[in-house]
């Protein structure tokens, strides 16, 4: 079976390995590099608190148990860092939903303990935990975070390597080519045309274009920005989620910052200064909770889009319009993305429909005309 995947993110990446793997024939088509796009800046947390509700929560714990078994198939995971993570609110008003959180990730099952000051500053020695404030502190041992690009150079790598995967880049996908109304082929924009048994559509926050008559998904997008320090002499292995604040270790001493109200002040990606106002409010912040940060300045501070379907929600499955055409894109795609390609590679490759992911399919965004199209195999 012939599949062409479009797009070398984390989740176009997973799912050509895993479609690889099943045993078909895999064409990987990027625009640009592999995995530059959404992958390249993300804070790439490895994560289920707070997703609900529950079909979306077992996704992201799925995701999360993917990534043990990928480290396991591999002997080793150098894009997989599983040190934990601290979480904590100052804010009084965020009390009553940080309490009921924990409730309930603990009532699924989900690894989660309260933690005292003493043992955080224990742990952690770089932290201020004047900072902390005076409410409990979750500790979750389980989380972690991934490498984007490294996770898909590795897949891609072991795809070529194990089951002759092709991967070309600097091939945008300008159209999905139909016969007798089903999938199959696609064309680039540098003239090329590939047959396909089935199209993999892994173009995250631009999964709303149209590739000749095949339909994109309606997206509600918003955009992300990451500061990145040069590197600094601190210790810190874990993760640090305060407020909308997000902080953790970025390799070689650097330290990775995020904060949720710096993202709402921008409609669209942007080239921001490394001393503009958002650089020094992502670094203040982190430094009331590193104070080593505070002369550290910002090296990098970059911006991309968060691919939202429509809903928020996870679309994943057959595009009703032109049989054939697999859409797969999700924000906590970095979490969700090795599940995610093996929900593909069942579906498309092996057709073994998965039951569970029947409130994810793009179908409800074409309700009002969409008419049951069957899995995307052959
Ligand atoms: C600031 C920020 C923080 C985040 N934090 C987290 C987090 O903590 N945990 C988590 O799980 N997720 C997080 N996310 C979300 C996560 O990063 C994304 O869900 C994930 O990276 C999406 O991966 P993707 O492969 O779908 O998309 P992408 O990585 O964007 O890949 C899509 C690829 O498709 C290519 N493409 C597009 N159109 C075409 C075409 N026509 N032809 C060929 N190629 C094409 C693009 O060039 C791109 O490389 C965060 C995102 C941001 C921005």
């Amino acid at each position: 079976m012939r599949v062409v995947v479009i797009g070398s993110g984390i989740v176009g990446s997973s799912a050509a390995y895993e479609c690889a793997k099943a045993g078909a024939n895999v064409v990987v088509l990027e625009a640009g590099r592999i995995a530059g796009g959404t992958s390249a800046v993300s804070f790439a947390w490895t994560n289920a608190t707070t997703k609900r509700p529950r079909p979306y929560f077992d996704l992201n714990v799925a995701g999360m148990r993917a990534h043990l078994e990928l480290k396991r198939d591999f002997g080793a995971a150098p894009w997989f860092t599983q040190t934990g993570s601290f979480d904590w609110r100052t804010a009084p008003e965020a009390m009553d939903d940080y309490f009921e959180n924990y409730r309930q990730m603990k009532e699924w099952g989900y690894g989660v303990e309260w933690i005292d000051k003493k043992l955080v500053a224990e742990m952690e020695p770089d932290i201020d935990v004047s900072a902390v404030g005076d409410g409990p502190i979750s500790y979750y041992p389980e989380e972690g975070w991934v490498d984007p690009v490294l996770y898909s150079a590795w897949l891609l790598r072991a795809a070529k390597e194990r089951w002759g995967t092709q991967v070309n880049v600097s091939s945008r996908v300008t159209e999905i080519e139909t016969e007798g109304g089903r999938a199959k082929a696609v064309r680039t924009a540098n003239g090329e045309r590939y047959a396909a048994d089935a199209v993999v559509n892994c173009t995250g926050g631009w999964s709303s274009q149209k590739l000749g008559d095949a339909q994109g998904i309606p997206l509600s997008s918003t955009i992300g920005v990451l500061a990145f320090t040069p590197p600094v002499a601190l210790t810190l292995r874990s993760q640090l989620h305060a407020d909308d604040l997000d902080i953790r270790p970025d390799g070689a001493g650097r330290i990775m910052i995020h904060k949720v109200s710096v993202d709402l002040t921008l409609k669209k990606p942007e080239t921001l200064s490394l001393t503009g106002d958002e650089a020094a409010t992502l670094l203040e912040a982190a430094s009331k909770v590193l104070p080593s940060l505070h002369s550290a300045g910002v090296e990098a501070i970059r911006t991309t889009v968060r691919p939202f379907p429509g809903d928020g929600y996870t679309c994943a499955g057959p595009m009703p319009d032109i049989p054939g055409h697999y859409m797969a894109v999700t924000h906590s795609g970095v979490t969700i993305g090795p599940q995610l390609g093996r929900v593909v590679a069942d579906e498309v490759v092996r057709g073994k429909i998965h039951e569970e992911m029947e409130t994810f399919r793009p179908q409800r965004f074409f309700q009002a005309n969409a008419q049951r199209s069957g899995v995307a195999h052959a």
